[in-house]
């Protein structure tokens, strides 16, 4: 039987959820609940039952699932009342703005028996599991570096994303999800050092774009950017290892994978530039690298709930795991603490 969901925060994203459940084969829409009045009505509006407070959903006993989608700073205490309420809960990124606050949700999920885990829906994005892909066949190498971008150019939104108290910043907006990739595509890494640098174009209260730098044990690093004054957007993964390279331009493209089949060249046709000719920065001929494209993989969303259901049913283990939300917030707070030292944290 589908299991009966709640959406907390009817904006955007919550909107979003209500869809998702609409068309899903796991779960059904209770209703929603959002603070502010109009987005009731607009539910309503769509045939979409709304509730007046969150204590009226707590106390639904038809509903077993909550999802929080209201603004960051807001995240810690609807949750921990939906767990206490019998509730399992579903909360949306930032998963909590600290990891003391994780760790206090995390032992109400304990104390209650009531399953938590945070919406990481980028995980099922293509052109991510594209990266993943070649990086986990192994084919070029060991990872040099891998580096994630996504750039914009309207600045930062100009809601509560913009505003310290509501947990705004692009860190914890987009940040968050490349994080979280970062530490999909490269698991077994022991992260060694972290640096970090923000940036203020439109906003001086929070970050509205930040250069992170990830240090690993093995020597491996990686590079996670956010920009929101990119009016040309860097390609939006790039990876460099021993046998190879591959870049993703764009979410939408294929990956271009450079395999580097022979290391010895017999000859070198130089590039000509200005100041000279350049042998060292010339390209590879097809006598010692392959180049092909690899197809879009296939990504169903849907299946983060999929996984949920059952894990509340017991049959599977959930896939974003405690440890890896607890891993990917401690990487935040060393980015932050980055920032405010202006120097390189190490990582423990
Ligand atoms: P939004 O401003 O569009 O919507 C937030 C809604 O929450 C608003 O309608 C607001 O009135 C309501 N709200 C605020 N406080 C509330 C409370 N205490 N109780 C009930 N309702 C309340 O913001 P959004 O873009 O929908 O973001 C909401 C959350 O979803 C954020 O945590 C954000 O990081 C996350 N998000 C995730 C993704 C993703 O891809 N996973 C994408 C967008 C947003």
């Amino acid at each position: 039987m589908k299991k009966n969901v709640a959406v907390v925060g009817y904006g955007g994203q919550g909107g979003w959820h209500a869809n998702q459940i609409l068309a899903s084969d796991v779960v059904s829409l209770a209703g929603v609940y959002d603070i502010n009045p109009a987005k009731n009505e607009l539910a309503v509006s769509r045939g979409i039952k709304a509730y007046g407070s969150l204590e009226e959903i707590l106390q639904d006993k038809t509903v077993d699932i909550v999802v929080v989608a209201t603004p960051n700073d807001s995240h810690k205490s609807i949750s921990i009342a939906s767990m206490e309420a019998g509730k399992h809960v579903i909360c949306e990124k930032p998963v909590m703005l600290t990891v003391a606050e994780l760790d206090e949700v995390l032992a109400v999920s304990r104390k209650t028996g009531m399953l938590f885990t945070v919406h990481q829906n980028r995980r099922w994005d293509v052109d991510f599991l594209a990266m993943k892909s070649i990086i986990s066949e192994g084919k070029l190498g060991k990872v040099i570096c891998v580096e994630s971008r996504v750039h914009g150019s309207r600045g930062i939104p100009s809601d509560w994303r913009g505003q310290k108290e509501y947990g705004g910043g692009m860190i914890y907006d987009w940040g968050i999800h490349l994080i979280d990739q970062m530490v999909q595509l490269l698991p077994g890494e022991k992260l060694k050092k972290v640096y970090c640098t923000e940036q203020h174009t439109t906003n001086f209260e929070v970050d509205d774009g930040f250069k992170l730098q990830l240090i690993y044990e093995s020597g491996t690093t990686a590079h996670i950017e956010i920009g929101t004054l990119n009016f040309i957007a860097m390609p939006r993964f790039y990876l460099q290892s021993m046998k190879g390279s591959a870049l993703i331009t764009d979410w939408r493209n294929k990956a271009q994978v450079v395999y580097c089949k022979h290391w010895n060249e017999k000859e070198v046709l130089p590039v000509q530039t200005a100041a000279g000719i350049t042998k060292t920065m010339a390209p590879r001929d097809e006598i010692t690298v392959d180049t092909y494209e690899i197809d879009i993989p296939k990504s169903d969303v849907h299946d983060f709930y999929r996984n949920f259901v059952k894990a509340v049913d017991g049959i599977e283990p959930q896939l974003v795991t405690h440890e890896e939300s607890r891993l990917v917030l401690s990487i935040v707070e060393a980015a932050f603490k980055s920032i405010a030292q202006g120097q390189v944290i190490d990582f423990e």
